[in-house]
């Protein structure tokens, strides 16, 4: 089956992204992008294969693919103009105990436990000298609670110790906290700091090898990869929308093909149904893409 117009794609997706209440309300730090936490290793298996080298495809250019990974971009923010970290926070803080207590779990359930975490230790000297029982409570419902509250009280030791309570605005020294890898550590400087950063979530990872942007599974290189494609000012928004994408079409088992805007330009149309009525069926809505990892 022929993937549908462009056009025709996007104006059905427009129609069901619509820009929340909540979302408008955000402050702006927050609106473009991030989060995601899951296994590196899980997306070339989640995504099926890598991807193709057949087709009209087979043959692209490097001059070409990069084109089309930056129509792609382009057809993903008019899609989802509102694309942004769903995990909420008011500081660079905040973000980073947020970002991971989003290990394995979603952002509607992080979001139910960070405003009495915060409440209760709105610094980093707060959270360093809790008690790790009361935290360990406060985070219980986002699961592996108690690696988790060593992972935030340790990040807030350090702050505390070796930058004053602050977070450093910068990768090197990010990824030298307990518990924060380069993804977190791309999270936040893209979200609260305005650094442009790729994050390559589950999500991520699935999305760039159906786009045939990459055949790298691991992420520090399919991070590379992709900062040579896509502009570096468009890193930021282009890994929130990929995670929004993949949220609500792109999904690793049954993608929406028939329902997807960026069919015409994707070499993995076809993975999942063609047909409108059955892809329409597999987008998930606001509500639903809360509830997804
Ligand atoms: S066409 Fe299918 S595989 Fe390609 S991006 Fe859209 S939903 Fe994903």
């Amino acid at each position: 089956m022929t993937p549908p117009s462009a056009a025709t794609a996007r104006s059905s997706a427009s129609r069901s992204t619509t820009r929340s209440a909540k979302s408008a309300a955000r402050p702006k730090a927050a609106k473009s992008t991030a989060k995601s936490a899951a296994s590196s290793t899980s997306a070339a298996a989640e995504s099926g294969q890598a991807a193709k080298s057949t087709g009209k495809w087979a043959k692209e250019t490097r001059l070409g693919l990069v084109r089309r990974a930056r129509r792609i971009n382009r057809v993903l923010a008019e899609t989802y103009p509102d694309a942004h970290c769903e995990l909420d926070f008011d500081n660079a803080f905040q973000l980073l105990v947020a970002t991971i207590l989003s290990a394995q779990t979603t952002d509607k359930r992080v979001n139910m436990v960070t405003p009495e975490l915060f409440a209760t230790y709105p610094t980093a000297a707060d959270l360093a000298a809790a008690n790790p029982e009361d935290v360990e409570r406060i985070v219980q419902s986002t699961g592996f609670f108690r690696a988790k509250t060593k992972s935030i009280m340790g990040m807030a030791h350090a702050l505390v110790e070796r930058y004053s309570g602050e977070v450093p605005p910068k990768l090197k020294e990010l990824v030298t906290l307990p518990g924060v890898g380069r993804k977190t550590a791309n999270v936040v400087l893209g979200n609260a700091f305005g650094v442009p950063g790729i994050t390559v979530d589950t999500h991520f990872q699935r999305l760039s090898r159906r786009f045939g942007w990459t055949t790298e599974t691991d992420p520090v290189k399919i991070e590379t990869e992709i900062g040579t494609l896509v502009q570096k000012s468009e890193w930021t928004d282009l890994s929130q929308r990929l995670i929004w994408h993949g949220r609500r079409r792109c999904h690793a088992r049954r993608p929406a093909c028939g329902a997807c805007p960026v069919a015409p330009l994707c070499p993995s149309y076809g993975e999942g149904p063609t047909d409108p009525k059955v892809a329409a069926k597999l987008v998930r809505s606001e509500a639903e893409a809360l509830d997804a990892q």
